[in-house]
C-alpha cells in the first residue's frame, strides 16, 4: 500500500457507522489493495476547478444543480438510463440558468453511488431476518441469503461501473449531446404537453432569449459542450480509502472515486471517521444537515472541515421538511453568518419529507418537496445569506415514485411503475417541472 492509505489509515480506528459486516476480513484487503491499483476516475485539476465553482456558488454568483439516483445498481448502469439522466439534469440546467440569470453548476448523484446507509443491519420478512440492503457495492437487493451476503469484491464493481458510467457522461457532455440548441429542443416537448400548460409562458421566455442570443451572433459552437461533475456520498471508507491518492504536483491528497463527496445525516458526528477521514482530502466536501442540527454542530463542522474558510470547500445540504425548515434552518444561517463564515448553502428537499403511503410505497409528495425549496429561499433570502443550490433525487425515466406534479401521480399510479431500490425519486416530468417552478420564483426576486 502506499503512504497516503497508511498516513489515511493511521485514523481508521475511530469509529466509523454505517460500515457493511464484512465476513472476511482478509478479502477486504485484497479489494482495497486491488482498487488501490486502479486508475483515479477524476483528476486533481477537475476537482480543483469544481472548487472555484462551488466558491461562485456560495457567493451567489452561481447555482449548484445536483441530482440522480437515491442508489445506483449496476443493472441499470445502461446507455439508456444514463442518457436519460443527464438529459433531464441539462434540461432542468437550462430552465435554471434562464431563471438565476447566472451559471448552474451541473452534478450527478452519479458514478459512485452505490453505498447506502440503513436504520437497521437487518431486514425481516415474514420468519426470515437477513442482512439490509447496503447498496449494490455491499450487496444484492434480492431477499435471498445469497445475495444478501456482503461481499467486498462488490466494491471493485461499483469501480469498474462508476467507470463506464463516467466515460459515457463525459462522451455525452464533450461530444456535442448537450449543445444548448437540442437540450431547448427536448425542453419544448415538455411544456408543449398540455398538462403543463402553466409553464408555456417561461418556455416561450427562454426560447425568445436563445433567438436574442442567436440573432446577436452568440458562439453557440462553444455551447455544444458542457462542466459537469460527479458527485456521492462517501460512506464506504473501505472505497474510499483506496482510491484516496497523492496528487504529483501538489502532494496533496484526493478522494479520486468523484468531483465532490458528501458526509450524510446518519454519519456526521465529528469525532468519528467519516468526519476524519473527509477533513483530510483536498474535494469539495458536502455534509448533509438534518432537523435536529445545532448551532454548535454546525460550527464544528466548519472548525474541523473547512478550518481555512476556503471558498468552494464546504456546501451544507440541509435536509429539514418542508415542516420544519422555516423554524429550524434560520437560527443555522444566521450562526455561521455571524461567524465571518460562507459556505455553500444547498437544499435537499427529498430527505425530510419521506411518508409511506397507505398501498406500502415509500413515498414523497411534489408539494412538500416544492414548499421546503420555498421554505429554503425564503430562510436565505431573510438572513441576507445565499441560497446556492438544489439537491434532488430523480430518474430520467418515467417513473412513478413520487405523489403529485402536473401529471397528478397518485398511490394506485405507484403500483404501476415504482422502481427504486431505495428512496423515492422525482420523475423527468416532476424534474423538470421542479425546475420550471424555481426558476419562476428566481426570476421574481
Ligand atoms: C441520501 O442522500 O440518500 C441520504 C441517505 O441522505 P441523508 O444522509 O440526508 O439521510
Ligand atoms: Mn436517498
Amino acid at each position: 500500500m502506499n503512504d497516503i492509505l497508511t498516513g489515511l489509515d493511521h485514523h481508521a480506528t475511530l469509529p466509523a457507522l454505517q460500515q457493511p459486516i464484512w465476513p472476511d476480513a482478509a478479502e477486504v484487503l485484497k479489494v482495497r489493495a486491488e482498487l488501490a491499483k486502479q486508475p483515479p476516475l477524476v483528476f486533481a485539476g477537475e476537482v480543483d476547478q469544481l472548487r472555484n465553482r462551488l466558491a461562485d456558488a456560495a457567493a451567489g454568483k452561481a447555482f449548484l444543480l445536483q441530482g440522480g439516483d437515491c442508489a445506483e445498481t449496476f443493472a441499470d448502469a445502461t446507455a439508456d438510463r444514463i442518457r436519460n439522466r443527464v438529459k433531464t439534469l441539462l434540461q432542468m440546467a437550462v430552465v435554471l440558468t434562464y431563471g438565476a440569470s447566472m451559471p448552474v453548476v451541473k452534478m450527478g448523484r452519479m458514478a459512485g453511488q452505490f453505498a447506502k446507509p440503513r436504520s437497521s443491519n437487518d431486514e425481516t420478512r415474514g420468519e426470515i431476518t437477513l442482512p439490509a440492503y447496503r447498496g449494490d457495492a455491499v450487496n444484492g437487493y434480492d431477499f435471498t441469503p445469497e445475495s444478501r451476503a456482503n461481499d467486498p469484491w462488490r466494491m471493485l464493481k461499483a469501480y469498474n461501473t462508476s467507470a463506464s458510467t463516467l466515460n459515457l457522461i463525459r462522451a455525452f457532455t464533450q461530444g456535442g449531446f448537450a449543445d444548448l440548441r437540442s437540450v431547448h429542443e427536448w425542453n419544448r416537448g415538455f411544456s408543449e404537453n398540455p398538462a403543463n400548460a402553466r409553464y408555456e409562458s417561461l418556455a416561450k421566455e427562454i426560447d425568445r432569449a436563445i433567438k436574442f442570443m442567436a440573432a446577436c451572433g452568440a458562439d453557440f459552437e462553444s455551447l455544444r459542450t458542457t462542466e459537469f461533475y460527479v458527485s456521492h456520498e462517501a460512506l464506504l471508507l473501505d472505497y474510499e480509502r483506496p482510491m484516496t491518492r497523492i496528487d504529483s504536483r501538489t502532494g496533496n491528497p484526493y478522494d479520486t472515486s468523484g468531483h465532490m463527496v458528501w458526509i450524510g445525516e446518519r454519519t456526521r458526528q465529528l469525532e468519528n471517521a467519516h468526519v476524519d477521514f473527509l477533513s483530510r482530502v483536498r474535494n469539495p466536501i458536502g455534509v448533509k444537515l438534518g432537523p435536529t442540527t445545532s448551532v454548535e454542530d454546525a460550527k464544528a463542522l466548519i472548525e474541523k472541515l473547512d478550518p481555512q474558510r476556503e471558498p468552494g470547500r464546504l456546501t451544507f445540504i440541509t435536509r429539514m421538511g418542508a415542516g420544519k425548515i422555516r423554524e429550524e434552518l434560520p437560527k443555522l444561517v444566521e450562526a455561521v453568518r455571524d461567524m465571518g463564515s460562507q459556505p455553500l448553502w444547498i437544499t435537499d428537499p427529498m430527505h425530510g419529507n419521506g411518508i409511506t403511503t397507505k398501498n406500502g410505497y415509500k413515498s414523497r409528495r411534489f408539494d412538500d418537496v416544492m414548499d421546503e425549496v420555498r421554505g429554503f429561499f425564503e430562510v436565505h433570502y431573510a438572513a441576507g445569506t445565499i441560497p446556492g443550490g438544489i439537491h434532488i433525487e430523480l430518474t430520467g425515466d418515467d417513473v412513478a415514485e413520487c405523489l403529485g406534479g402536473s401529471e397528478k401521480i397518485d398511490e394506485s399510479t405507484l403500483e404501476e411503475r415504482y422502481e427504486s431500490l431505495c428512496d423515492p425519486r422525482l420523475n423527468h416530468s416532476q424534474s423538470l417541472e421542479l425546475a420550471f417552478l424555481v426558476a419562476e420564483s428566481l426570476t421574481k426576486n
